[in-house]
């Protein structure tokens, strides 16, 4: 059966500058194939990333709209800007801000109201996984947003899994490993709604670097990847994103 169409998106989290902006789209201009092709710049270069021809989302929105919320940017904003997509429950805003999975389900919904496509990431600790708990807290996280909104609300969202204990540490979850959860994922989905889980884009995060992310993106439920410090590398980037290409 055919995959999805892959989507390779960059989470540049609070790095980048204008020359990282005009160095990756002097890269990808012209890049095609059948990877959609993504970054997520702090909210700043947002709209210098889309006038240089990138796709580019926030990293958060607000789960609230318009008004007295200093420090915050809102989901309307963001859409007004050009973006389509917006990363929410990041396991650093989870685990940094305190976001829990309901504040998560409730930017999701925040999103999804203002017309971006959520990104929702998911993913054990080290020690979840130690006591086998990986199946249950990715369930946790996920249902918090199928509770609230249903699970048609998934057909216009990408789950991105993203063990914390392989984010920025170099240690990447094996192939192997990454699939069997991406299954776990799509046939929790497809209990269900089978037609959402089918058309479902589920992105692996966690340590892609140029070495590891064919074999990765080339597993039956990984349609692309989140990619944090090796998408700071407009090299490393492109080869990342060229070796999506066939898996969609
Ligand atoms: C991330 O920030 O979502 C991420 C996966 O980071 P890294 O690729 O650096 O592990």
């Amino acid at each position: 059966m055919a995959k999805r169409k892959a989507l390779v998106a960059g989470n540049w989290k609070m790095n980048g500058s204008l020359e990282l902006v005009e160095q990756l789209s002097t890269k990808l201009n012209g890049f095609d194939g059948d990877v959609e092709v993504l970054v997520f710049p702090p909210f700043p270069l947002i709209k210098s990333a889309i006038d240089s021809g990138l796709s580019a989302g926030a990293q958060t929105v607000s789960e609230n709209d318009a008004g007295a919320f200093t420090g915050e940017v809102d989901a309307k904003l963001v859409a007004q800007l050009g973006a389509k997509y917006t990363l929410v429950g990041h396991s650093e805003r989870r685990a940094i801000y305190g976001e829990s999975d309901s504040d998560v389900a409730n930017k999701f919904a925040k999103a999804q109201e203002h017309g971006l496509t959520p990104i929702l990431c998911v993913g054990e600790s080290e020690s979840e996984r130690e006591q086998e708990l990986t199946e249950q807290v990715v369930s946790r996280q996920i249902d918090a947003v199928i509770v609230k909104l249903g699970v048609a609300a998934l057909a216009n969202s990408v789950i991105a899994y993203e063990p914390v204990w392989a984010i920025g540490t170099g240690k990447t979850a094996s192939p192997e490993q990454a699939q069997a959860v991406h299954k776990f994922i799509r046939d929790k989905i497809t209990a269900l709604d089978s037609n959402i889980a089918q058309n479902l884009r589920l992105l692996y995060g966690g340590s892609v670097n140029d070495k590891n992310s064919e074999q990765l993106f080339a597993q039956e439920d990984i349609d692309g990847g989140l990619i944090g410090g090796a998408s700071l590398k407009p090299e490393s980037f492109e080869s990342i994103c060229n070796s999506a290409k066939g898996n969609g």
